[in-house]
């Protein structure tokens, strides 16, 4: 307050404003305390390339148990073989996946942005959609839904390398086995992008794409309500591939208070209370037709307060 009243005030108008607003935001939530205070903690001072044993950097040994804690509580979970807790947001999560699979050129198949989907799974204004050939999938226009059927004939015309499920703005069950089902008929890897899902996940109130995907990619900060930053599980077989892309593949250092504050974000949802207004997220029939992550902001935001 006293270094900086500038920012001080801002800041503070800025907490005036969400306190007296209710934001209707999907992708928004409200962290608690806990994760706050990791991601505001001294643990930005340093720098740990690598990974926990294998640092470019000495002093890293508690470093490395907190980077251990938040891959433990990841795996556990999400029942994940493994978990790279360093990307720094949801779009760099996809960024390490897709450069894990795939070479420049070769092509991914995602829901067309419009109906849906997000920027990093091939749109043009994004790296997704220049270093790699980008396919579009759209809803079916009669029922608004995801037709696997036009998914499958789409991969067997272009033969994809990586096919995503799993989108913005679809407030629907996604058919896991069935993209699966898909990509193992034309070869093809299946990423699931679970950022606006992960919470409902955790919370085992929706139906978890792990057992399907060779790799699933996350947000942390979206239904899971925690910390701002990106996630990736994968199955064993492609933890060093998934590592590598991460760091040195697309990052630098990583963020500590960041995988901290995951930590606390993991804790936090693997707790009783954190199952239960999961629950209520999707049962209550009131709330049918809104979108389960706005409602999971409102949950957490009157659990806050
Ligand atoms: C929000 C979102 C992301 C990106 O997350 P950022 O942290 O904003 O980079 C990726 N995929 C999907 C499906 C999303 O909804």
């Amino acid at each position: 307050m006293d270094a900086d009243p500038q920012l001080h005030t801002l800041v503070s108008e800025e907490m005036s404003r969400q306190r007296q607003t209710l934001e209707m935001i999907a992708s928004e939530n409200f962290a608690p305390v806990s994760v706050l205070q990791a991601q505001g903690s001294i643990l930005t001072n340093k720098y740990s390339e690598g990974y926990p044993g294998r640092r470019y950097y000495g002093g890293c040994a508690h470093i490395d148990e907190i980077e251990r804690l938040a891959i433990d509580r990841a795996r556990k979970l999400f029942s994940a073989d493994h978990a790279n807790v360093q990307p720094h947001s949801g779009a760099q999560a996809n960024a390490a996946a897709f450069g894990a699979l795939m070479k420049p050129g070769d092509t991914v198949m995602g829901l067309a942005l419009s109906h849906g989907g997000h920027l990093s799974h091939g749109t043009t204004m994004n790296a997704s959609g220049t270093f790699y050939k980008a396919v579009r999938y759209h809803l079916d226009s009669d029922t608004g839904l995801v037709n696997l059927e036009t998914v499958a004939r789409l991969a067997r015309q272009h033969r994809p390398r990586v096919i995503v499920a799993g989108w913005t703005a679809y407030p629907r069950t996604v058919d896991w086995a069935g993209f699966r089902h898909t990509a193992d008929e034309v070869g093809a890897f299946l990423v699931a992008d679970m950022a606006h899902l992960a919470g409902l996940i955790a919370a085992g109130v929706y139906p978890s794409p792990v057992p399907y995907a060779d790799v699933v990619t996350s947000t942390t900060h979206k239904t899971l309500g925690g910390a701002r930053g990106g996630l990736v599980l994968c199955r064993g077989s492609l933890a060093d591939r998934i590592d590598a892309a991460v760091f040195p593949g697309h990052q630098g250092g990583a963020l500590n208070q960041s995988i901290a504050a995951k930590a606390a974000t993991f804790h936090l949802a693997g707790r009783p209370g954190f199952v239960g207004s999961s629950r209520f997220v999707v049962n209550d029939p009131a709330v049918a037709g809104i979108h389960a992550t706005v409602l999971a902001a409102l949950v957490s935001r009157i659990r806050v307060r």
